[in-house]
């Protein structure tokens, strides 16, 4: 599902449920997935929860449905939810190959097609990734800036204007499986970097340069996660 839908979907249950509940039921169980607190693979117990957060069962539903849509948890009849498994090698390999094919292209036709606007809106997002609140711990620290990476990225797709691209990519919820692999301080520090080279290419309506930003950009990123598998 798109990001656009999954958008659309998420404000159609806000106008039957007030949403802050549920937000906060998601928050909670989003952060306990990223942080591993909840182990890939793990069973997930909707009563279990319900209780440790001290809510009823009904917004526990329907956080988790709601990351059911993100790839982070899966639901099986009759057995119920459980977190999403951690990725093999292969798959990471794989999906790694896949983003070098494609979102370096991506780039480049976001220069194509950026305008002051949507500049402005790369360097907030990028901005907010750097300079947001001081971080509680470490974990909190690292699933906000995965979430922060995710928007980034895909506010590059938008900008890109081929849906066909943007909604493949938001199928694989490849940030999310990522920043789940490991905990690694200074891969913050380097993207950020990485993603200021991104964005002097933006500025200087540069096509070739932000192809080779962005290729240059997964290509250490994938280099920087590898060790995970190891
Ligand atoms: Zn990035």
């Amino acid at each position: 599902m798109s990001v656009a839908f999954a958008a659309e979907r998420e404000g159609k249950a806000a106008s039957i449920r007030p949403t802050s509940v549920v937000d906060g039921v998601y928050d909670g169980i989003y952060h306990r997935l990223m942080s591993l607190e909840i182990a890939p693979g793990a069973r997930i117990r909707i009563d279990v929860l319900a209780r440790e957060l001290g809510v009823s069962q009904t917004p526990i539903r329907e956080a988790l449905s709601r990351l059911e849509r993100e790839g982070l948890v899966l639901k099986e009849h009759l057995i119920g939810y459980s977190a999403a498994p951690q990725w093999t090698r292969k798959q990471f390999e794989d999906l790694y190959v896949f983003r070098l094919l494609i979102e370096p292209e991506a780039a480049r036709l976001a220069v194509i097609n950026m305008t002051p606007e949507a500049l402005q809106q790369l360097e907030d997002s990028a901005a907010d990734m750097g300079h947001g609140e001081p971080p509680v711990d470490r974990n909190t620290r690292y699933s906000r800036f995965a979430r922060a990476d995710a928007q980034f990225h895909d506010a590059i797709l938008k900008v890109a204007g081929n849906d066909v691209i943007r909604s493949t990519l938001s199928n694989q919820h490849v940030h999310l499986h990522i920043f789940r692999l490991m905990f690694h301080t200074r891969v913050t520090q380097e993207a950020l970097e990485e993603h200021e080279n991104l964005l002097a290419a933006f500025r200087a309506g540069d096509p070739q340069a932000a192809f080779g930003a962005m290729r240059d950009h997964i290509e250490r990123s994938r280099d920087r996660l590898l060790s995970a598998f190891e």
